[in-house]
């Protein structure tokens, strides 16, 4: 059967450039990159590459990126950072829909003593900066506030709140997971202390991902090991996808602009198609200020988990809003605190593209995705009618 994958937000094809630029790695080039001899020195070599084409992508230093197994040990990692530097503060602040790399930790650490706040959105999924401003205090020590939400792709005023906290002395971090390669990120123009950003999403092997440190900002390290990464981060590298992880990098860099003009026409079709042919449908989040690739839709009075498994039964491989917790069906915190009403929350799904998908993806999903909505919306108990 066919396979159709606009489930890109979740995870993504390694590109075949960075696949044959890795493969190597676990054949020929095993050397452990802390080793004296050559065989090894030449991995260090590659690694020091591999750094300064991520650096690239954000024009930081590559002196400034730190590799990680992942974003959310890089989320981890920033926020653990500030909070064993400064101590003294008891006080952070991140969003109502953040990742759990981000959500999980900080309500993680009000066990420990720490005041959390939590800052809102509005029903389109915009941050309340006020409410943000008003949030600081002297015993605020970070700030931790996504670059574009994964569920609706909305990308929030990163540049504003560098603005906003640039006399204050609190940390910036930010996760930009779900922005590189979709949106430029320049670090030399916002001013952000900390950057969270992930291989995977972009084309490159899963388990790999990076954290950018400003020069400057006070660093302890989440892994404590050897000397790896100039003592940061402790742990032999995972050099393939280091390897990996910079080509990527340099691909999304040099493809940026004409890629996602291409991504968003395909998604734009989707979602106009859909909200044509398909009532009661509607966009979650703020569609003037998204990602190109993402749209969130609500079909109203069915059940996201019955949608994705009929869109399964087509090979059509989305997400929905909703996670299956402990037996019980969550509606996802994005879009509760965007206030989507009972109907619209459970039936949403998210679709997310990538350089990978074509028109005849977005035709495939078009012709089928009506009749998978008409024949729940008549078996659902929910059903206005
Ligand atoms: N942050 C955001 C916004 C994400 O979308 C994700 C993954 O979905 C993460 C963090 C976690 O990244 P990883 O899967 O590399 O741990």
């Amino acid at each position: 059967m066919k396979t159709v994958y606009v489930d890109n937000n979740a995870t993504t094809r390694v590109d075949d450039a960075v696949l044959k630029v890795i493969t190597p790695y676990f054949s020929d080039y095993y050397g452990n990159p802390s080793s004296m001899h050559s065989f090894g020195g030449q991995v260090g070599h590659d690694i020091r590459k591999a750094r300064e084409k991520v650096a690239a992508i954000i024009n930081a230093d590559p002196e400034e990126i730190v590799f990680t197994s992942c974003g959310t040990e890089s989320d981890n990692t920033a926020i653990m950072s500030v909070i064993n530097s400064v101590p003294q503060k008891k006080h952070i602040i991140i969003t109502r829909v953040e990742h759990p790399a981000v959500k999980n930790m900080g309500e993680y650490l009000t066990k420990k003593g720490i005041r959390l706040t939590s800052v809102p959105v509005d029903n389109m999924g915009r941050l309340d900066l006020d409410y943000l401003y008003d949030s600081l205090t002297d015993d605020t020590s970070v700030v931790s506030v996504m670059w574009a939400n994964n569920e609706t792709g909305v990308i929030f005023p990163v540049e504003e709140i560098a603005g906003m906290l640039k006399e204050k002395n609190v940390v910036f971090h930010t996760d930009a997971v779900q922005a590189i390669g979709k949106v430029p990120v320049d670090v030399k123009k916002i001013n952000v202390d900390m950057l969270s950003l992930s291989g995977h999403k972009i084309h490159a092997p899963k388990g790999v991902g990076a954290l950018y440190i400003r020069r400057g900002t006070r660093f302890s390290p989440f892994m404590v090991g050897g000397h790896q990464e100039t003592g940061r981060r402790g742990g032999t590298e995972n050099v393939a996808s280091i390897i990996g992880l910079g080509k990527a990098c340099e691909l999304a860099k040099n493809h940026l602009e004409d890629e996602n003009i291409k991504i968003k026409k395909l998604r734009d079709r989707l979602e106009t198609e859909i909200l044509k042919r398909i009532p009661e449908s509607l966009v979650n989040g703020d569609i003037n200020n998204r990602l190109p690739g993402t749209t969130n839709i609500s079909f109203k009075y069915v059940e996201g988990e019955a949608i994705l498994l009929m869109l399964n039964e087509y090979g059509i491989c989305a997400s929905s809003g909703s996670a299956c917790t402990s037996g019980s069906l969550e509606p996802s915190h994005v879009l509760r605190a965007m206030g989507v009403p009972y109907t619209a929350v459970h039936g949403s799904i998210r679709f997310s593209l990538s350089r990978y998908n074509t028109e005849d993806d977005i035709e495939y999903i078009i012709e089928r995705i009506p009749g998978i909505i008409n024949r729940l919306r008549d078996m659902s108990p929910f059903n206005k009618e």
